[in-house]
């Protein structure tokens, strides 16, 4: 089956074609550092990491670019509160979001760019816009003019006349029309800013992720990703600004945006008081946990945080772990993923279907007992796993709860192997009083003891 993708500029899923299939090339729009990641934020890092999985395993080489923007007016306010440099508030949540995306086994992309090293590149495009008709300088600011640009409001769908009345575009005297928005603003000798043609000053978001896309992956890119709230106006600025730039090319052929999550059925925003960030969240669990929550519903319908929801995965990653404990000794088959999780990623990233498929795995694998299908099954779910970004961990740490590092669901193991020891040692003086008090203690820790038949016991975190 051929990969087939929701298209959000074509409103329907397109059969993905690759300019070139020797060097697929992906743009995501990464985060704005100021502040700590909350799980929504992780969305589209979880999604786009699916996606750039699934590419690695189709095609020979994916140049997968996830920029951060390392210069806004939120991180010049953020410095400005805190006192301290633009550059060591970026260099902060940067790493901070570096390593909380990490923790939900989402993979490093091949490219990283920071807005801030392409200024030379923002200035040469601005530079071309405005040669071509396309820009104008004004009080400093340097303005996309959207009348240019015939197809402007094509990719979300709105008339310029539509964005004018919705009020979804601020009036300023310096602009021609008030959709017109900017590539260029001027900075104060206090801000931040760099030397232009048009003076000194600082770049329009939008103006950035064009640079870098097309500095980094070119011209035209294969796959343009983001949450839903960026279509407009960020990605259709973006298209405009490329567009017109690169002499009527298209920046993207697939635009693809994942939906949103919702915190117990709100939306998860500052002044509900109902964000909730990664980090607060891996204190209390795995980061593969988390990441399994994101995969439970498809990328592009809303998906609601609750409690339930991530105990329900938890136990999914026990099971799935408790059967590859069971299979440890046997050597796993060196197998491709199976058709049918490929078929699924295959159809949209269609998450929950590609994980009924590994449950599916998992029960064969508990049932199997000839030998070379348990080292077929275990091979096919290494290998799903492998794909889909689970089941990478040592199962024995993980079902002792020790995988993650700051989890609160860890526990002492040093202490418990004593108790354990303890236990063994009054079984052994058949005081089964004191073997059953220390079965009852672990257990109201959360932790089971399995006898094997060998005499030896086993613990795990239930
Ligand atoms: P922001 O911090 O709002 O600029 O968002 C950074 C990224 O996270 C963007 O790609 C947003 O689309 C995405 N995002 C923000 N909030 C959510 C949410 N609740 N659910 C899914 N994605 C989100
Ligand atoms: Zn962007």
């Amino acid at each position: 089956m051929a990969l087939r993708l929701y298209n959000t500029l074509t409103r329907a899923k397109d059969t993905f074609e690759p300019l070139d299939p020797n060097r697929v090339t992906v743009y995501v729009c990464g985060p704005t550092v100021y502040n700590y990641a909350h799980i929504g934020n992780a969305r589209p890092p979880v999604v786009f990491d699916i996606l750039f999985r699934l590419l690695q395993h189709l095609y020979p080489q994916v140049a997968y670019a996830r920029n951060i923007t390392d210069i806004d007016d939120k991180i010049m306010k953020k410095a400005e509160d805190e006192g301290e440099t633009i550059e060591t508030i970026a260099l902060r949540y940067a790493d901070a979001y570096r390593e909380d995306v990490r923790a939900l086994n989402v993979l490093d992309p091949t490219i990283e760019p920071h807005a801030t090293q392409h200024i030379d590149g923002m200035i040469r495009m601005m530079q071309t816009l405005i040669d071509g008709g396309f820009a104008y300088a004004s009080e400093g600011h340097v303005l996309f003019d959207v009348t240019a640009y015939d197809t402007y409001g094509h990719l979300s769908g709105r008339s310029l006349d539509e964005m004018v009345a919705g009020a979804r575009v601020e009036v300023a005297d310096y602009k021609r029309h008030p959709g017109d928005f900017i590539l260029w603003k001027p900075s104060t000798p206090e801000q931040p800013g760099w030397e232009s043609p048009w003076g000194r000053g600082r770049p329009g978001w939008h103006l950035e992720c064009s640079v870098m896309a097309e500095e980094h992956l070119g011209e035209t890119i294969d796959i343009h990703g983001g949450g839903i709230d960026l279509v407009f106006p960020h990605h259709e600025n973006e298209v405009a600004q490329s567009c017109c730039a690169h002499g009527g090319k298209p920046l993207a052929r697939y635009w693809m945006h994942n939906g949103f999550l919702t915190m117990e059925a709100d939306k998860m925003s500052k002044s509900i008081g109902n964000v909730v960030l990664i980090r607060e969240l891996r204190e209390q669990y795995r980061g593969e946990v988390l990441r399994l929550v994101l995969m439970t519903a498809h990328y592009r319908q809303p998906l609601d945080w609750s409690r339930n929801v991530v105990m329900q995965s938890r136990r999914t990653l026990d099971r799935g772990y408790r059967c590859l404990h069971e299979l440890r000794t046997v050597e796993a088959a060196d197998v491709a993923p199976p058709p049918a999780l490929v078929e699924a990623l295959e159809d949209d990233l269609n998450t929950p279907r590609a994980l009924s498929v590994v449950s599916d795995l998992v029960g064969q694998a508990n049932r199997a007992t000839d030998d070379d299908e348990r080292a077929h099954l275990k091979g096919l779910l290494l290998a799903s796993g492998q794909l889909l970004g689970l089941y990478q961990a040592n199962p024995e740490a993980w079902l002792k709860g020790e995988v993650a590092e700051g989890a609160d669901e860890g526990v002492d193991t040093s202490s418990i192997d004593a108790l354990l020891a303890e236990r063994q040692a009054a079984r052994e003086a058949r005081d089964f009083a004191t073997a059953d008090r220390i079965r009852d203690e672990l257990a109201a820790q959360g932790i089971t003891i399995e006898d094997r038949p060998d005499g030896t016991a086993e613990w795990r975190k239930q």
